[in-house]
């Protein structure tokens, strides 16, 4: 049955990462059921990827388009999987992101967004996105940088425009925190996430409610600090064993 975790311990990984979802909300005064968790399935095997939809999950994640194509036409059998683009998109890829996925998270600069708008309108659709920002200051780091308020001025014209595309209907903000363990920049970087959202729905006059921040190593400070969307890679499926 080839290698990997079984759907047991992917069952079993799931039901601690809810839980610990369940008692961050309930720290934070928030209701756990507005947290969604996207399994993020990069560098795991279709059947791995089954099993997950065995144990329950519909929502998946990937990084990279030439990976991704193919697992979700071999998965095109599961007709409720949501499939969710976290990566970044190179331009001339964004014609095959379009017509893929259910969301893509990780819109981290204006011409992908408008390239993303004229294929879905050739796909004839609407596709849900998140905005992707830089709120850690790190220079290595993709998205709108948003490290200090000066920089929010500059941005908030991109965004303008983008909430204006007639073919993506933005929903929300995405980040990746720095890679540390120190609980207090996590939560900084996870606040400013959610700052800059009440400062650019208030600024549009737009609805956007997601944010998408917290992965296996911090997802708890990030639902502490308002995250609706978690993306969760080795806390369900185990360490990777390909390197990405
Ligand atoms: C890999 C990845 C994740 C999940 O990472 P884990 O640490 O395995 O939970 C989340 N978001 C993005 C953008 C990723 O590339």
């Amino acid at each position: 049955m080839g290698s990997g975790p079984s759907t047991e311990d992917i069952q079993r990984n799931l039901t601690t990462v809810n839980n610990r979802i369940g008692e961050a909300a309930v720290r934070a005064g928030r209701d756990p059921r507005r947290i969604r968790m996207v399994a993020v399935s990069k560098t795991q095997p279709v059947e791995v990827i089954r099993r997950g939809y065995q144990a329950g999950l519909r929502e998946f994640g990937e990084n990279r388009v030439e990976e991704a194509l193919p697992k979700l036409a071999e998965l095109s059998d599961l007709k409720d999987i949501q499939w969710h683009m976290v990566g970044h998109i190179q331009s001339r890829k964004a014609r095959l992101v379009a017509p893929a996925f259910g969301m893509v998270q990780s819109v981290d600069r204006l011409k992908i967004a408008r390239l993303l708008d004229q294929h879905a309108k050739r796909s004839d659709r609407r596709i849900p996105i998140l905005l992707e920002c830089n709120v850690s200051g790190e220079e290595s780091k993709s998205g709108w940088n948003l490290f200090s308020e000066s920089q929010r001025q500059a941005v908030i014209e991109e965004f303008r425009e983008i909430a204006n595309l007639e073919s993506v209907e933005v929903q929300g903000l995405m980040t990746m925190a720095p890679w540390t363990d120190d609980v207090k920049v996590l939560r900084l970087v996870f606040s400013r996430l959610r700052e800059v959202l009440q400062f650019v729905t208030a600024v549009l006059e737009v609805e956007w409610q997601e944010l998408s921040m917290g992965m296996t190593d911090d997802f708890e400070v990030a639902v502490e600090e308002g995250a609706t969307l978690v993306r969760i890679g080795r806390a369900i499926f185990g360490p990777r064993t390909v390197e990405i």
